[in-house]
C-alpha cells in the first residue's frame, strides 16, 4: 500500500501487465497502419509515459508529438479541459493516432476530437492504455483499447493525485474503504475468548463474530445449517471449512459498515485463515493481529466443566468431548499461530487470572498495534 497526500491507494496492475498492453496494442497498431508513417500524439500530462513505451516498441518509423490538456482535479473528472498547448505542425494528410494514458468520462476526447476537426488528416484513430468503460459518457470509438478497469480512480505509470504518483511503474488504485481493525482472538476452548470478546468490542467498538454462537443460534432456530453443524458440534469436531467459511463470509457482510471485527473461534484451519485474508483483502482490509490467550488443558477442562453445569451446552457437559475439543484444537487449530506468527501477527497473551487483568493484557496488546 501506499499514500499520496492523504490519501491510500493498493496495488493493481503490475508492470508487467501493463507492458503486456502495450505490446498487444502496438502489435495491432503496426498492423493497421502498414507501410505509412504515422504521428503519434500524446495527451499530456499523463500521457508521457504510455507514448515513450509505445514508441520504443513500435517496430517501424514513426513521428511524436503532443498536445497538453488539463482535464480534472484532484480525483473527480471535469467537464471543464483546458488546452494548454495545442497542435504546433501540419497534419494535413497525415494517419494519427492518438495516445491516451486512460479514458474515462471521455470528455479530454471531445477536445481532442474538436482540435482536430480542421486538421484535414488522412485518420484520426484513438489508442488508449486504460479504459473506464462505466464512466464512458460519449460516443467516440476507440479504436485501441489496452486494458479495461473499473469505475475508480488510479495513479501511476503517467497517472497521478494532485501532482504525485507519475513515476510509479506500476498502477495502484485508490483505498476506499474506512480503516478497519480486525482481531482473530485465538485460543482453546474454554480459553475465555467470548468472555474477553464482550469488553473488547465495546472498548474499540468492533463487532464480535463467535462462529460457535452462530452456529448454536442455527440450531436453536433449526435451520439447515444449524442441522448440519449439529452432528459435527455434538461430538466436538469441527464443521467442514466450506460451511464455515460460507457462514462467516455472510456475517461480515451483514456488519458492511463495523469499523473492524473481533474473531472468535475463527478460523480454525489454515483454508479458513486463507479464506479470511480474502475477504480482508476484498474489503481493502487485513487482518491486524491474533491475540492467543494461553491456557493450560486441565485448567480448561475444569472451567469448561463448571461451564457446563450452567451453560446448557451439550459439548461442555462431558468430559471426553470436551478433551476431543481441546485435541482438536492442538491438532487442527494451534498451526495457525505459525500462519499469524510468519507474518508477525501473533501476540501470546497469558489467560491465567482475573477476567480484568486478562482485558488489560489484551488491551495493552490492541493499543500498541
Ligand atoms: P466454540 O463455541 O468456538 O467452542 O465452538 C463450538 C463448536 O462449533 C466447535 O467445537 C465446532 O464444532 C464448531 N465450530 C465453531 N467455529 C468453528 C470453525 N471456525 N470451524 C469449524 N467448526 C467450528
Amino acid at each position: 500500500m501506499i499514500k499520496l497526500h492523504d490519501k491510500y491507494f493498493k496495488p493493481f496492475i503490475s508492470a508487467k501487465a501493463i507492458d503486456d498492453a502495450l505490446t498487444k496494442m502496438v502489435n495491432e497498431i503496426a498492423n493497421d497502419v502498414g507501410d505509412e508513417i504515422p504521428v503519434f500524439v500524446g495527451i499530456l500530462n499523463g500521457s508521457f509515459m504510455v507514448v515513450s513505451d509505445f514508441v520504443k516498441k513500435y517496430p517501424k518509423p514513426c513521428e511524436v508529438t503532443f498536445i497538453k490538456l488539463a482535464s480534472y482535479e484532484g480525483v473527480k473528472s471535469s467537464e471543464d479541459i483546458q488546452r494548454l498547448i495545442g497542435l504546433t505542425q501540419d497534419l494535413t494528410g497525415r494517419t494519427v493516432i492518438i495516445l491516451e494514458d486512460i479514458i474515462d468520462t471521455g470528455n479530454t476526447l471531445h477536445e481532442v476530437h474538436r482540435i482536430f476537426k480542421n486538421e484535414n488528416v488522412k485518420t484520426l484513430k484513438i489508442a488508449t492504455l486504460f479504459y473506464k468503460p462505466e464512466a464512458y459518457k460519449k460516443d467516440f470509438k476507440l479504436h485501441y483499447v489496452g486494458i479495461e478497469i473499473p469505475n475508480k480512480f488510479i495513479v501511476g505509470y503517467g497517472l497521478d493525485y494532485d501532482g504525485l504518483g507519475r513515476d510509479i511503474p506500476e498502477v495502484y488504485q485508490i483505498k476506499e474503504t474506512q480503516h478497519m481493525t480486525n482481531l482473530v482472538l485465538f485460543g482453546p476452548p474454554g480459553a475465555g475468548k467470548g468472555t474477553q470478546a464482550n469488553f473488547l468490542k465495546e472498548k474499540y467498538n468492533l463487532v464480535h463474530i463467535s462462529t460457535g454462537d452462530v452456529f448454536r443460534y442455527n440450531i436453536k432456530n433449526e435451520t439447515a445449517l444449524g442441522m448440519l453443524a449439529k452432528s459435527y458440534m455434538d461430538k466436538g469436531e469441527l464443521v467442514p471449512d466450506q460451511v464455515t467459511i460460507d457462514m462467516l463470509n455472510a456475517e461480515v457482510e451483514k456488519n458492511a459498515d463495523a469499523q473492524g471485527f473481533i474473531f472468535d473461534g475463527f478460523p480454525r484451519t489454515n483454508a479458513q485463515a486463507d479464506a479470511l485474508d480474502e475477504l480482508m483483502d476484498s474489503k481493502d482490509s487485513q487482518i491486524n493481529a491474533m491475540i492467543a490467550l494461553e491456557v493450560d488443558d486441565e485448567v480448561l477442562v475444569k472451567r469448561l466443566l463448571e461451564r457446563g453445569k450452567t451453560s446448557g451446552r451439550a459439548d461442555d457437559a462431558d468430559e471426553s468431548i470436551i478433551r476431543n475439543r481441546i485435541k482438536e484444537y492442538y491438532s487442527k487449530t494451534a498451526i495457525l499461530k505459525d500462519y499469524y506468527s510468519a507474518q508477525d501477527k501473533y501476540f501470546g497473551v497469558d489467560g491465567l487470572g482475573s477476567i480484568e487483568d486478562i482485558t488489560v493484557r489484551l488491551s495493552t496488546v490492541i493499543d500498541s498495534l
